[in-house]
């Protein structure tokens, strides 16, 4: 038992510890969040949501050219990252992409998305510019699994992103997901993943502990009117962090 802890402590340290300038050769992990925390859907868990950063800005195409000389040369594994990278627009992600092609040591391109976005005319984009590029997929499984993702009308965006894994397979690209484990998933590990592996286009599923299941604080976005998403979150708040999914949008719809 001590000498797991021990090696558990150890990998910890190996995972966050510093770059060594002397180092020249191990490729460096950078995570562009391309958009910050702006996303176009409203999932009730997001702590991206309660950030108070001003929403909007884009990291520039100059800014990733700027990545060899801040990491002096070394090889980088750079992933494009949200909020949602794609509200970025086709125009903007293809400037990336085109300046991280001229990088001299970029060993590994990945992009981490809802899903929402993703059609064949990005697909296209990305086999022109980055054919190598890595996609990985944010879902929670099936549909009852996805219960927390939701659009800011309240609605559930599993059928979008199910239509873009079909989209992938029928492209012949593969995709790992990343599923939050919230109490619509506990449990049902075995189902959730016979229904991911289902899609022709998944090859990996990752697990992450959703720890936001009982949040307190509210986004930070600010606006006239509360966005329906928002007051099932409410609802999941008040009834003591019971389930979200206990409202159905289309309910909520009829007694506002
Ligand atoms: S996909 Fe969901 S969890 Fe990710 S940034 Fe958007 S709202 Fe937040």
């Amino acid at each position: 038992m001590h000498r797991t802890t021990e090696r558990h402590h150890h990998g910890i340290e190996q995972l966050y510890r510093s770059l060594d300038s002397d180092d020249t050769d191990t490729a460096v992990s950078v995570i562009v969040k391309v958009r910050g925390e702006t996303c176009d859907i409203d999932c009730l868990y997001c702590y991206e949501k309660r950030k108070e950063t001003p929403g909007g800005a884009r990291v520039s195409a100059a800014q990733i050219g700027r990545l060899a000389a801040l990491f002096r040369g070394r090889p980088l594994a750079v992933e494009i990252h949200g909020g949602e990278p794609l509200t970025a627009g086709r125009e903007h992600i293809a400037e990336i992409l085109r300046e991280l092609a001229a990088l001299p040591k970029v060993v590994r391109v990945t992009l981490q998305t809802n899903g929402v976005l993703l059609d064949e005319d990005w697909l296209d984009l990305f086999e022109e510019l980055c054919p190598t590029l890595q996609i990985g997929i944010s879902l929670d499984g099936d549909a009852q699994g996805n219960a927390w993702r939701v659009g800011y009308d309240g609605k559930p965006v599993y059928p979008r992103v199910a239509q873009a894994l079909n989209l992938l397979a029928e492209r012949g690209r593969s995709v790992g997901v990343i599923a939050a484990v919230t109490p619509a998933v506990l449990g049902r590990a075995e189902a959730v993943l016979d229904h991911l592996a289902g899609f022709g286009s998944v090859n990996a599923v990752s697990f992450v502990p959703c720890f936001d299941t009982t949040i307190r604080r509210p986004t930070a976005a600010t606006g006239r009117r509360a966005p329906a998403s928002r007051l099932l979150q409410q609802a999941a708040v008040a009834s003591d962090g019971g389930p979200a999914w206990a409202i159905h949008p289309d309910e909520y719809a009829e007694n506002r």
